[in-house]
């Protein structure tokens, strides 16, 4: 859904003039402290021990991947927020690179900062310990508190010799604390064990101290059995895509006008028009009964499930603007009371068959073109769902594989092999004409 975006002066001086101009009921609390100042008086209000490593991390962490402007980093840490989730391959470096400039003058120790590293199979321990000095260098610190490998899509990736060598050698130099990894699922290229496999041998490994996962209130199983093998081990678990919330509306839109410019929609393009067209009939009827302004409501509710869970430590949701950032650290500390899970109950009943689950890719065997759904059905989410419009496009643009177009002539195999339901032909036709602006 996309966000009508405010500057950091904005949200600064807007705050203040709303809350404190306009006396609204708590605004003398919100002001009452110099430090409050920076943020509006948004604070996070709940610390989690990240497993072993000991850290108190905030509830609500960072997940960098869209940002480039160190102000705004410097504003999400003023709330408190001490978790930093980035790679070295978001914005291409420049990610770190602004994290590094936030940093500047503040306390290290009192950030906690996991970069990642994708490994080949034929990575070299040299290799390793080189990319990982770059990104010290451009995150301008000596240390990183936890080097992860980026997507090992198969156990046997956890099991890659050069990268323990190196994390033992960075360890001793004192350049690494921690050893982890993250994993979403299923991958383009090779044949992925799921998230789960992955996972719950990390989880046993006893190598790997802190991990990020999917987990969300419509993809939940995996996610639960995962967490819980984590705790069991005292490993750090920390989450992405907890929201898997996509504007529907955005999406009839879009379809509408494809129609407008003439365009005779291919059949299974049409049957995906008519049960979105059903849903979107349904959305009045659904947002006055739980008094739904917009989405962001359920954004705000997923993030709350979550949390609900206590084998999860921190939440690291994409935060690209100061509303983000505002609506994120807000949540810190919120409990999810019966209206929250009633609220998102109906949303998976109204919309659940819309979402292609995060980290699944069951029925991708069954694609004799070797079409990886998932992937793409995630970059459609990264584009609508986050907003990272441009980023989602390269990505997609950059797959060595077959395409979405290839959709329009096929019989569905996918389709027909999801246990969910989802309209994915459809969805990935879509999907291919927001990614390429076709
Ligand atoms: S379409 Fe269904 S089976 Fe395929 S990846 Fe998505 S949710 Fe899984
Ligand atoms: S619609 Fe056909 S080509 Fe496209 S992903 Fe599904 S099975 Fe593969």
């Amino acid at each position: 859904m996309k966000k009508k975006k405010i500057s950091r002066r904005g949200f600064v001086g807007g705050s203040m003039a709303m809350l404190a101009g306009l006396g609204l009921p708590g605004s003398s609390k919100l002001f009452s402290r110099t430090s409050d100042m920076n943020t509006g008086g948004l604070k996070i209000k709940e610390y989690r021990t990240l497993g072993r490593t000991g850290f108190k991390c905030s509830d609500i962490g960072f997940g960098s991947s869209g940002v480039t402007d160190p102000a705004l980093i410097a504003a999400i840490l003023d709330t408190g927020v001490n978790y930093i989730d980035t790679a070295e391959s978001y914005l291409r470096g420049q990610g770190e690179s602004a994290i590094g400039k936030a940093l500047k003058g503040r306390d290290r120790k009192k950030v906690f900062i996991s970069t990642k590293l994708g490994l080949r199979e034929n990575a070299t321990k040299e290799n390793i310990i080189e990319r990982t000095n770059k990104c010290l260098e451009r995150l301008q610190m000596d240390y990183v508190d936890c080097l992860m490998i980026h997507m090992p899509s198969t156990v046997a990736a956890l099991n890659n010799e050069a990268y323990h060598a190196a994390i033992k050698d960075l360890k001793t130099e004192g350049k690494v604390r921690f050893s982890g990894l993250s994993n979403h699922g299923s991958q383009w290229g090779d044949v992925p064990d799921t998230m789960e496999d992955v996972h719950l041998a990390a989880a046993e490994d006893g190598r790997f101290d802190v991990a990020l996962l999917v987990y969300n209130f419509i993809q939940r199983d995996m996610g639960e059995n995962i967490l819980k093998a984590y705790k069991k081990n005292n490993v750090g678990a920390t989450l992405m895509k907890t929201n898997p919330v996509l504007n529907y509306l955005e999406m009839k839109e879009r379809v509408d006008k494809s129609k407008e410019e003439g365009r005779d929609p291919n059949p299974r393009m049409k049957t995906l028009i008519e049960r979105l067209k059903a849903r979107a009939d349904q959305a009045e009827a659904f947002k006055s009964q739980y008094n739904l302004k917009n989405f962001n409501e359920i954004r705000d509710a997923s993030i709350k499930f979550v949390l609900n869970n206590p084998n999860v430590n921190t939440v690291c949701p994409s935060i690209i603007n100061y509303n983000d950032m505002e609506a994120y650290v807000s949540l810190s500390g919120n409990k999810f009371d019966l209206k929250t899970q009633n609220t998102l109950a109906a949303y998976k009943a109204a919309y659940g068959e819309f979402y292609c689950r995060h980290a699944c890719g069951k029925c991708e065997p069954q694609c004799p073109y070797n079409v990886p759904v998932n992937t793409i059905m995630r970059y459609n989410h990264y584009f609508v769902g986050q907003g990272k419009e441009k980023a989602a496009m390269l990505e997609y643009a950059s797959l060595p594989t077959k395409k979405a177009d290839i959709c329009s002539t096929c019989e569905g195999h996918c389709e027909q092999a999801c246990p969910y339901g989802v309209p994915v032909q459809g969805l990935l036709m879509l999907a291919h004409q927001t990614l390429t602006l076709v």
